[in-house]
């Protein structure tokens, strides 16, 4: 059996991640599966930007705890029931969990585990881990529960790492609880065409090139009523600069700085607090595992939306266990388009 160790993962102030961080190591599991466990075989795995904070001694977050050296990583993932002694559980059952270790073959307590549907997202098991898992659920509850978004307002929304997997579907999301424009700020031309053809955005801007503020006032010329912000930084302080009266930021992330031996959240330039404070604008921190009383309806409106076709999915996938560590480097970088997956065996 193949297990993944970290290695070297004290990235000291200001690192840079790299796919060396990580190792790929041979092993054995227990041949016997004790009573209340399971053995389960890998499918899916999630990289995600806070898993950076867990290479980190502290990660700045009670929730999580830093990945120790030469242990093995884990972070959500999705597998299959080879073998069973929980009473929940059978042989053949799909299931998930936000700890999953990141191995081929692992034995699990069954009541660690959640049991997942299938047909809730038409067989494409891998969206547990996106847009019908953490991703959706951040997407949606951050925009129910501090976007402030009512039908019929004529609100703009602004959307920052929008091409990712939380950005994608936020700007989709806050179309269809009512917003009249969503703009997009992403990271290449071709991210920007999928989120204005496929994904229904108004407008994308391409951070990378061109002058943001002055193309932001153009497609935003009744101001910025709402502000998805995954990545904080300059994009956020331009948007912020063009916010309304009483309008909101959705802190779901701030990807920009998680390299940086900043505290979260990092606190605005005083420029840009001046603002925020003079136009009233909310900045509440916000933490889906907050909500996870709302997991199970909100899961299912997700599941509703992408099976009528409301929701588009995009999914960049790595094949391979030996890849997870380029898959995570390439996340942070923006090689993915929506929720990047690394499929480890079919
Ligand atoms: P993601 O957006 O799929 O991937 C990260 C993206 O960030 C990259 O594709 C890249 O796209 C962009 N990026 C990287 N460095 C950047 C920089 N310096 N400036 C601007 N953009 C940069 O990741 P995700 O899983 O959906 O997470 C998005 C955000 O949501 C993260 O900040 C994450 O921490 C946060 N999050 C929060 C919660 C919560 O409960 N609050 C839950 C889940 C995720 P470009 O090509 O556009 O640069």
């Amino acid at each position: 059996f193949i297990y993944l160790f970290n290695s070297n993962i004290t990235l000291g102030k200001n690192g840079v991640p790299v796919a060396e961080n990580f190792r790929l190591e041979q092993s054995t599991i227990a041949d016997t599966v004790q009573a209340g466990q399971v053995r389960v075989k890998t499918l899916y795995l999630s990289v995600d930007p806070y898993m950076r904070c867990r290479m980190n001694e502290d990660t700045g977050s009670d929730y999580l705890r830093p990945w120790q050296l030469s242990e093995v990583a884990d972070g959500g993932g999705i597998g299959v029931v080879e073998e069973s002694q929980h009473h929940n559980l059978a042989k053949g059952d799909f299931v998930t969990s936000f700890t999953w270790p990141w191995q081929t073959v692992a034995v699990l307590d069954g009541d660690s585990l959640q049991k997942l549907e299938p047909q809730l997202v038409n067989g494409r098991l891998s969206y547990f881990l996106g847009a019908a898992g953490i991703t959706g659920l951040t997407a949606l509850l951050g925009i129910r529960e501090k976007g402030h978004v009512a039908a019929g307002a004529n609100q703009t929304m602004v959307v920052s790492g929008a091409a990712g997997a939380c950005g994608s579907l936020a700007g989709q999301i806050g179309r269809l609880e009512g917003c009249s424009r969503v703009v997009g700020i992403a990271g290449t031309d071709e991210k920007c065409s999928i989120l204005v053809q496929e994904m229904g955005f108004d407008a994308a801007i391409n951070y990378k090139k061109g002058d943001v503020a002055k193309q932001l006032r153009e497609l935003c010329p009744g101001g910025v009523d709402v502000y998805f912000d995954n990545v904080g930084g300059d994009i956020s302080d331009t948007v912020i600069s063009q916010m309304n009266q009483n309008s909101h930021i959705i802190l779901c992330g701030q990807i920009s700085q998680y390299n940086k031996d900043v505290p979260y959240p990092p606190p605005l330039p005083p420029d840009t607090e001046k603002i925020q404070k003079e136009r009233n604008i909310t900045r509440e921190r916000f933490l889906v595992l907050n909500y996870m009383d709302k997991q199970e309806a909100s899961v299912l409106q997700l599941c509703q939306w992408i099976q009528e076709g409301k929701l588009k999915v995009r999914e960049t996938v790595v094949e391979g266990l030996a890849n997870i560590g380029a898959a995570f480097q390439s996340m942070m970088n923006g090689g993915n388009i929506g929720k990047q997956i690394v499929s480890i065996s079919k």
